[in-house]
């Protein structure tokens, strides 16, 4: 008997968490070259998932726009998709900012925790975190105020070039963007003018949700070769007092996940929320191994459409701006990030100040890439905008940590497109497999 891919899927979990433990018992020199070597394998797994989204998010945008039939439709679903991708960050960061303030893991005894203070700079930066740092600092002088972060976005969703946009690392909104544009011009124009057109796309598409299956094959090769390394490099003393921190994201992440999503769509859709959760389990476990919204939108795509019954149209529309635009999880993390650097540097927050995280998580959120630790950036940017102190110290020191929150929250960011999926095509009248 074959077992199903999400059971695959969580054995080579399972077993790379056995051996990422018994790697860091043993002696680096010795391991350094297998750890080299399962980087070098999860890496070539993600290009292989990367590799097809150009492709597949470009021929599914402009199919599923295309069958709208004119821009009152497209209107009408963009609204209801925005609304919905709102409403579900905004109540993500209010619960972070409740936890972060009832629990308070930057504080000890009412003051601000000094240890945790001086584990932030007794840690070593290393290159990446440096680049990342620049980054952030070169996002950061030019976004300034929530106005400046709303102005970057709009930025970025209209490309100068689309090649240039199609080719940015995890950012799609360019391509979105272009395709919508393109295949809005499609439907002004007789059917038979673009009747050609839509068949290419439509093959093209169809192409890629073969090669979706045929990659999906080996995820548990790819997941196991993506955990160990993460195992193995997780730890050491800046983890350890980093505890109560870890505790409150968590916490967040998962009552947003199975307690708040879960009424949301119950409400709204009358979906049943552990049905979706099983339609959607493969893409969830993806998620969580590789970290990137992005990577993971070809098997978003195919659960919501295989197993949860969604239109290729409402999902084709739903998924990649998700992908790019709506991060729960992210938007939650950045909140709860930023308040414990606060409490951590002892700067008391007030009522204004943290309605400013608030709105500022909003928006950044919308611009973080679907990629491995992107929204650092993000935090960095807030810090430095809210006047807390150590900005630079408390990225670098939490990018050291960030891998198995990344995790979660991507898993989370991930749900959240799933579940704006299912409700809108509810709403437009689907029968979906999920009630
Ligand atoms: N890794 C996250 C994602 O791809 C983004 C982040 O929060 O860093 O959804």
């Amino acid at each position: 008997m074959k077992l199903k891919p999400h059971w695959q899927m969580l054995i080579a979990l399972v077993a790379a968490t056995l051996l990422g433990i018994i790697l860091r018992s043993m002696d680096h020199s010795s391991v350094a070259g297998l750890i080299d070597f399962f980087q070098f394998v999860g890496n070539l797994f993600m290009a292989l998932l990367k590799m097809i989204i150009v492709p597949l998010v470009a021929s599914s945008v402009i199919v599923g726009i295309a069958s709208l039939h004119g821009v009152k439709g497209f209107g009408r679903l963009l609204g209801k998709t925005a609304g919905f991708y709102a409403l579900t960050s905004f109540l993500a960061i209010c619960l972070g900012l409740m936890l972060v303030n009832v629990i308070e893991p930057g504080l000890k005894d009412g003051q601000a925790n000094e240890a945790i203070a001086k584990a932030f700079t007794s840690h070593e930066a290393n290159e990446a975190a440096l680049d990342k740092v620049e980054m952030a600092k070169q996002r950061g002088a030019d976004e300034q105020k929530p106005f400046d972060q709303l102005k970057g976005f709009f930025l970025r969703m209209v490309p100068p070039n689309i090649f240039a946009a199609a080719s940015s690392n995890g950012q799609m909104l360019g391509l979105i963007f272009f395709s919508i544009c393109f295949a809005v011009g499609m439907t002004r124009l007789p059917l038979e003018r673009v009747k050609p057109l839509r068949d290419l796309f439509e093959s093209i598409n169809e192409v890629m949700i073969t090669l979706t299956h045929t990659i999906m094959a080996l995820s548990p090769i790819g997941v196991f070769a993506l955990i160990v390394p993460v195992i193995y490099n997780t730890g050491g003393e800046l983890f350890l007092s980093l505890g109560k921190y870890f505790g409150t994201v968590l916490l967040a992440l998962g009552i947003h996940l199975f307690v708040i999503m879960p009424l949301v769509i119950r409400f709204l859709a009358n979906v049943n929320p552990w049905a979706h959760f099983r339609a959607m389990k493969t893409a969830l476990l993806t998620a969580f191994s590789t970290a990137s919204s992005s990577a993971t939108l070809p098997v978003t795509m195919r659960c919501i459409q295989e197993e949860a019954g969604v239109s290729k149209k409402t999902a084709s529309f739903t998924l990649p701006l998700g992908a790019t635009v709506n991060m729960d999880g992210t938007a939650l993390y950045e909140c709860v990030a930023v308040i414990f650097v606060a409490q951590v540097m002892g700067v008391d927050m007030s009522f204004t100040a943290q309605f400013m995280v608030v709105i500022s998580a909003l928006l950044t959120s919308v611009g973080v890439a679907g990629i491995p630790s992107a929204s650092l950036v993000a935090i960095f940017i807030i810090l430095t905008n809210s006047n807390i102190p150590g900005a630079e110290t408390a990225m670098v020191a939490l990018l050291a940590v960030d891998r198995l929150l990344d995790m979660t929250r991507t898993a989370v960011n991930v749900f959240g497109d799933s579940c704006a999926a299912i409700v809108i095509a509810k709403s437009e009248g689907e029968e979906v497999l999920t009630t």
